[in-house]
């Protein structure tokens, strides 16, 4: 086993791997994400709308008392105008005058109550509509940005299995205990296994620790898998491998 050839199979393979990594973050975090949000703006949105729409309802409702009220009060003023005329004492015809007065003033604040909630009515019902319109433009664009997202799932899903498939190509020509031990650490931190070392700054790339001069000779002489002190990753340098 050339030590040098097995690192470099694994930084190819970590290529691999943090394509997985990503894809299936997006996958499993950020669409689903992003699906959560959409619903929910649009949910809320609609939940607004049936709001208003309850409260046109009610407006119509109101209304339609008001509008019996008035049929009832009108009824009582007719009635009461029929009975003058079977009135005996002038004392009774006037409390009757005085009646019917006080009826025709109660019906004419119903026709104001019910001219101003018809007012009220076609200010809400206009309103309504845009909003209908405004909340079926968004169902439609919600609906689209759903589809859009799901059809990226199965890309994704296609991807990494295409992935998956190189992977276990580039990895069936790994040393086992290598490949363990990188396995194992692409698990615990993150999908990264592998850290390049910065020459010039003499930093690891992943953790952005200082790694001594030492340690990059150990990595030149590819006696053994030389790990980050910080990060705990394989450390390799990309000049090495003409990357
Ligand atoms: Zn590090």
């Amino acid at each position: 086993m050339v030590l040098k050839e097995e690192i470099y199979k694994l930084v190819q393979l970590q290529d691999v791997d943090s394509q997985i990594y990503n894809l299936k973050s997006k996958k499993d975090n950020e669409i689903p994400k992003e699906l959560d949000n959409l619903k929910n703006s649009f949910e809320t949105r609609k939940k607004d709308f049936d709001v208003f729409s309850d409260k046109l309802k009610q407006l119509q409702v109101k209304k339609k008392e008001k509008e019996l009220d008035l049929a009832t009060k009108e009824e009582s003023v007719k009635k009461s105008q029929g009975q003058l005329f079977q009135l005996k004492s002038n004392k009774e015809y006037q409390a009757k005058l005085t009646e019917i007065a006080s009826l025709k003033a109660d019906v004419s604040l119903l026709e104001e109550d019910v001219i101003k909630a018809m007012d009220e009515i076609e200010a809400a019902d206009k309103k309504a509509k845009e909003e209908k319109s405004a909340l079926s433009n968004e169902e439609k664009k919600y609906k689209d940005m759903e589809t859009q997202l799901k059809n990226e799932l199965t890309e994704i899903d296609a991807k990494i299995k295409g992935l998956e498939e190189k992977k276990s190509n580039l990895a069936k020509d790994i040393d086992k205990h290598i490949l363990a031990r990188y396995e194992k650490l692409i698990k615990s931190r993150y999908g990264c296994a592998m850290a390049p070392v910065n020459i010039e700054t003499e930093n690891c790339g992943a953790c952005n620790m200082r790694v001594t001069s030492q340690k990059i000779n150990e990595i030149k002489m590819y006696d053994q898998l030389v790990l980050c002190e910080n990060c705990v990753r394989i450390l390799y340098l990309p000049e090495d491998f003409s990357l």
